[in-house]
């Protein structure tokens, strides 16, 4: 932290200034640093230093401990200064300047509110698309008063003590001067109009919830966490402002079969040793059809084929993901015991018939058996 300023320098007075000549000091630095008047990057800063000064320096006590002490108040231990319970009054002080909210104009139009949909689709409904009708509660204008709140055949009127503005000023007599405190109209609640007679339909809030139906589109192609916009279809503005708009964030079920990734689909296929080493024809489930698959002799497990243009419809642009099929060769657990016996002299024979990367595969296992 940087070494604090003497707080009569930062007021620009003498140690012996009277209180008048610290109130009036004060007053004219606090107008020329208030952040709502001075744009500068340190205006705050300068403004809290001479709040900080002023505090102190007012208060006869604090005044003549701080003329004996300087900065360091013996009571409150090193670096305690008199800055203790400075965040409060800064707020209060601001409070004071800006009257705290209520600023906003009540007759701007207003944006709806966005609103936010779940939608849970199968598998295969995410792949191909799909349309559906959804309800959901929003807020709309209501049509019997178009909004106005007010019955039929009458008008809100404008606020005679605000004239409209929603608010209403209190002036207040602060050390600075006459100060102007902005606070919501108490005669119309801040909305600027008055309501004699109400809608009956809306309750003179203008506004209705009701139960929409909407009709979605799911593009064919959406994956899992997709959200949809849906312009518009949100909750409807205030005094004309636009719709906000509806987002359908899509949640897709697994499959038991298939898995996606992005556009390709893969999928688990078992094959029995036989159809593994001997090769075989087999049929697939895709996402539209069964297709036949050539399984070649000696095909090890965890092989990968591909079907081509078999995967999903690509959401942007032409064509498709490919299917993948992994094959798994299953071990049998229950075997006759001819089964056991042909194994067995199969087993007898295998040394001398095992392929060359089969060779080598065994190998390195034998290899490694041995510790090289
Ligand atoms: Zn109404
Ligand atoms: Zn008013």
């Amino acid at each position: 932290m940087a070494e604090k300023r003497d707080y009569y320098e930062v007021l620009g007075v003498g140690k012996d200034a009277s209180d008048d000549e610290i109130k009036k000091a004060y007053r004219k630095l606090a107008r020329q640093y208030h952040p709502d008047v001075n744009k500068a990057e340190d205006a705050e800063a300068k403004f809290k230093e001479v709040k900080e000064a002023y505090d102190v320096l007012s208060d006869s006590q604090n005044r003549a401990r701080y003329d004996q002490y300087g900065h360091i108040d013996p009571n409150q231990g090193m670096g305690g200064g008199f800055s203790g319970d400075f965040g409060g009054g800064f707020g209060d002080i601001f409070d004071m300047f800006f009257g705290g909210g209520g600023r906003r104009d009540p007759n701007a139009p207003q944006r709806g509110n966005d609103l936010q949909y779940t939608m849970t689709v199968e598998f295969k409904e995410a792949v191909f698309g799909k349309e559906m009708d959804i309800t959901i509660p929003r807020t709309e204008t209501c049509d019997t008063c178009d909004g106005s709140g007010a019955k039929p055949g009458t008008k809100p009127q404008t606020c005679g003590v605000c004239h409209g503005s929603g608010q209403q000023e209190v002036v207040q007599n602060t050390p600075f001067g006459r100060m102007v405190n902005r606070r919501a109209c108490s005669n119309c609640n801040g909305t600027g109009k008055i309501i004699k007679e109400r809608c009956t339909t809306c309750q003179g809030n203008g506004k209705v919830k009701k139960q929409r139906k909407i009709h979605v589109r799911v593009p064919a192609g959406v994956d899992d966490g997709a959200q949809l916009r849906m312009s518009g279809e949100g909750e409807s503005g205030l005094r004309g402002g636009p719709s906000g708009d509806l987002y359908i964030i899509i949640r897709v079920k697994p499959h038991e079969f298939f898995e996606r990734e992005g556009d390709d689909i893969y999928c688990e296929v078992p094959l029995t040793f036989a159809q593994a080493a001997l090769g075989d024809e087999i049929e697939i489930p895709t996402l539209t059809e069964k297709v036949k698959l050539k399984i070649p002799a000696g095909t090890q497990t965890g092989t990968f084929f591909r079907l081509k243009g078999k995967g999903v419809p690509r959401l942007r642009g032409l064509g498709q993901g490919d299917q993948h099929v992994k094959v798994v060769v299953v071990t049998p657990s229950k075997l006759s015991d001819e089964q056991k016996e042909l194994l067995r002299q199969f087993a007898s024979l295998d040394g001398e018939q095992t392929h060359e990367h089969e060779q080598s595969f065994f190998d390195r296992v034998k290899k490694a058996f041995r510790g090289d």
